[in-house]
């Protein structure tokens, strides 16, 4: 990179025949700068310059005076930078002051003389003179020739325009890429292979801006020429490419409109004959301020396109043309002051360089080839870049056993070949993410098998729990039926005693009004109810005889069968064994849910470890995150051990439940047993009544009732049923089905002839034989228990 700043040169126009020289001297230093010192005298007041001074000093890099000759002007300015250009670097040089001063001749040189010729053809044969001469690099050369007038490119080399005003020639519009780059769009590069066809391309561009110039446009003072030789070279068998320019700048004429002549006044707004310089003026001043961020190079074309030349990526040399007569001293003086700015600007050119993306690709297969024989030199074998069919079988093969080795110390050995190790890991990557997608619906399929688990368990407990509950109900209401029975037994017989009458009958229902005898506590099911109370307490044989009815008095002389019969025994010790059996479930199920949450609150731990440990590699990655988390490690054990206790749980509860299916079944058996038992013997005790005591019946529609059985009766009732709970006290169902009424007009008191009770029968020989089958069950039990009177 070279850094430096804007090379600022003078010179010095020759006087013409006419002109008045004014005063002013140069000091030509050969080792630093050289200065010009201009005098203005005092009379001059209508002068641009302030007339209280006199002299004005400048310095510049070197000063043409008048008699310089065009060769030593290309020399001194335009060779050294030539010669960056061709080194590689942009550069620039323009030319810059009043209509008249020398620029076209200074840039392009006078049409009379060979000698006149200007920096560009002097340039242009220098350079392809240097090109000729360096056989090292392959360069490239074109040329364009552009001309800003009014704020409008045009190509002056365009050549399939026949120009006869500006207006003719192709427009030329500026391109800013994102990089800010600018790109001119519609000015052609004509490529110039050697110096003559440069050349004559130049000469085409004056003819054209030639012919193009008016009287009445001017363009030559009012526009800006620009014309630029690009050269690419490149080494042979580089793939670096440099590209450079270099810009030759002919401006327009930067004289100002400062004496009108008309009554002396200052057209302020006829200033600057051309807007763009004052343009590049600003961009001149913002450039040398220091910490100047935003330089208006977009304010017009001409600053757009010599962006780089200004504090950009450009060696850049100004000559400062300087008209130096008597009438023009305060332009020049103009001139060497705008000079003086431009001195200060900083340049930074950079070698412009650049890799050949089609050189880049030859080169690069070249290599790979290079490296491919060289390959095949060492191993003996050629090698594809695909591997065969062999190659990854066995590459699966070695993966899977690698996978499945234990080992910690295992390694997976493919060779020193990247096309295997390459597969590997693609391989492994696969199955990382397969198995990542398992996970996921492997713990979505857990989460609903563990809610089903629950679901099960919970289904069981509930209802083991109903089970429970229908046992419980089951006994309240035998014990409760049996109560009412009992109840209604002594009313019927304080009604028969007070009333001295008969004995009445009393037929209820055998399927209690279950529904209205229900505890509210109780949530037990009704339906399970019912048909509890028609499967146990409808004995089939009794009931078929009954007509679907069975009379109370059977029921309880069935239960009091039942309280003596050995098989009753088994059945209250299996109803013990139940109701260990659902305790045990009901608390096997509370445990298994804790255990269950237990679990999930482990997991929870689980994964906001994951979190923390994610986290964690964010901000302060290390190794240590890379290995095992201890911690989770502990979590996970706990939970398998948790699980462990659940599954031992789980089986245990579904082991309750075969137990408990059991249990139920074999009191079911047994309890169908003691009715079968109770209904041979109920109809055998019938058969033996109506047998041996037809005397009882003292008329077709009386029987007798002893008293003592009254006070049995109360005695079993308190006996047997005094533990009963959960009955509705409001309810009273027996009652509701009952027939029994104080005012029953079958009912008949009599005082029993041996201090009995004379109970009436009902006309229905099947009714009065249950009745006194019952009677006679009665007593028997009653003597049994030794209560009875014998
Ligand atoms: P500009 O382009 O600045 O308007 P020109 O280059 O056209 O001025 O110069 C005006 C006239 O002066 C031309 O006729 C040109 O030949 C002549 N001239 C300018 N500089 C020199 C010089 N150094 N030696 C001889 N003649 C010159
Ligand atoms: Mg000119």
């Amino acid at each position: 990179m070279v850094k430096e700043t804007i090379r600022v040169y003078a010179r010095v126009k020759p006087l013409g025949r006419q002109q008045q020289a004014g005063i002013y001297s140069v000091d030509d230093n050969e080792k630093s700068l050289s200065s010009l010192e201009i005098i203005v005298p005092r009379d001059l007041a209508d002068g641009f310059v302030n007339n209280k001074r006199e002299s004005y000093k400048f310095k510049f890099q070197k000063i043409f005076d008048q008699e310089a000759k065009q060769d030593v002007v290309f020399d001194s300015i335009a060779k050294p930078v030539a010669e960056c250009v061709l080194a590689g670097y942009n550069g620039t040089i323009f030319a810059y002051g009043q209509t008249g001063s020398g620029k076209t001749f200074t840039i392009t040189g006078g049409a009379e003389r060979y000698s006149d010729r200007g920096i560009i053809p002097r340039t242009l044969s220098y350079i392809f003179d240097q090109l000729q001469k360096d056989s090292s690099k392959v360069y490239t050369t074109h040329v364009s020739y552009l001309e800003i007038y009014n704020e409008c490119g045009y190509d002056l080399l365009d050549p399939r325009h026949e120009a006869s005003g500006l207006e003719d020639l192709p427009k030329v519009t500026i391109m800013e890429d994102p990089d800010q780059n600018i790109h001119l769009k519609n000015l052609s590069l004509q490529q110039a292979t050697n110096e003559e066809e440069a050349l004559n391309l130049l000469f085409l561009g004056d003819t054209n801006r030639m012919i193009a110039e008016t009287p009445m446009n001017q363009a030559s003072t009012r526009s800006h020429c620009i014309f630029t030789i690009h050269i690419s070279s490149k080494e042979p068998g580089s793939a670096t490419v440099q590209h450079s320019k270099l810009h030759l700048v002919d401006l327009a004429g930067s004289e100002r409109v400062a004496k009108t002549g008309v009554g002396g006044h200052l057209l302020t707004e006829a200033k600057y004959i051309n807007l763009s310089l004052h343009y590049l003026e600003q961009v001149i001043i913002a450039l040398a301020e220091k910490k100047r961020s935003h330089i208006p190079y977009r304010n017009s074309m001409m600053t757009s396109v010599l962006r780089d030349s200004l504090g950009g990526n450009c060696l850049t040399t100004m000559i400062a043309t300087l008209s130096i007569d008597k009438r023009n001293i305060d332009e020049s003086i103009a001139t060497c002051r705008f000079a003086q700015r431009v001195a200060l600007i900083k340049n930074e050119a950079v070698l412009n360089e650049e890799i050949d993306p089609r050189l880049m690709i030859v080169q690069l297969k070249k290599e790979i080839q290079e490296l491919k024989d060289e390959l095949a030199l060492v191993t003996g074998k050629q090698r594809t870049s695909e591997l065969s069919q062999e190659e990854l079988l066995r590459l699966d093969e070695l993966l899977e056993t690698f996978l499945e080795d234990n080992d910690p110390d295992s390694t997976l050995d493919v060779g020193a070949d990247m096309r295997k190790i390459k597969y590997c890991f693609i391989h492994v990557k696969q199955l990382m993410n397969h198995s990542k997608i398992s996970d996921k619906k492997l713990l979505s399929q857990y989460i609903p098998e563990e809610k089903e688990t629950n679901k099960q368990t919970g289904e069981e407990l509930k209802k083991l729990k109903e089970l429970l509950q229908q046992r419980d109900n089951e006994i309240n209401i035998l014990v409760n039926m049996l109560k009412k029975e009992k109840k209604k037994a002594q009313d019927a017989l304080f009604q028969l005693n007070a009333a001295s009458a008969c004995s009445t009958v009393f037929e209820q229902s055998p399927s209690i009004n279950l529904e209205e005898s229900q505890s509210p506590s109780s949530c037990f099911s009704l339906k399970e109810a019912k048909d509890f109370s028609s499967s146990v307490h409808r004995l089939p044989f009794l009931s078929r005889k009954t007509g679907g009815k069975m009379s109370l008095g059977c029921q309880e002389a069935f239960e009091v069968f039942k309280q003596d019969h050995a098989d009753s025994i088994t059945i209250e010790d299996n109803k013990q064994l139940l109701k260990q059996k659902f305790a045990e479930a009901k608390c096997l199920g509370e445990k298994l849910n804790e255990v269950r949450i237990k679990i999930n609150h482990l997991k929870g731990e689980i994964t906001q470890r994951h979190v923390q440990r994610a986290a964690l590699a964010v901000s302060s990655p290390s190794e240590e995150l890379n290995t095992l988390d201890p911690v989770e490690e502990k979590l996970r054990t706990q939970i398998e051990e948790e699980k462990k206790s659940y599954k031992a749980m789980f089986n245990r509860v579904k082991g309750l439940k075969i137990e408990i299916e059991h249990l139920q079944l074999l009191i079911k058996k047994v309890k169908m047993k003691l009715q079968k038992d109770f209904e041979v013997w109920w109809s055998e005790e019938t058969i033996n009544l109506q047998q041996e005591k037809p005397e009882m019946v003292s008329s077709p529609n009386t029987m007798t009732v002893y008293p003592q059985f009254i006070k049995s009766s109360q005695h079993l009732s308190t006996n047997s049923f005094s533990d009963t709970t959960r009955v509705s006290p409001n309810e009273d169902p027996a009652g509701k089905n009952n027939s029994i009424t104080s005012s029953n007009p079958t009912l008949k008191t009599r005082t029993p002839p041996s201090s009995s009770t004379s109970i009436p029968l009902t006309g229905d020989s099947q009714a009065d034989a249950d009745i006194l089958a019952f009677i006679k069950a009665r007593q028997n039990i009653l003597q049994k228990k030794g209560l009875g009177n014998k």
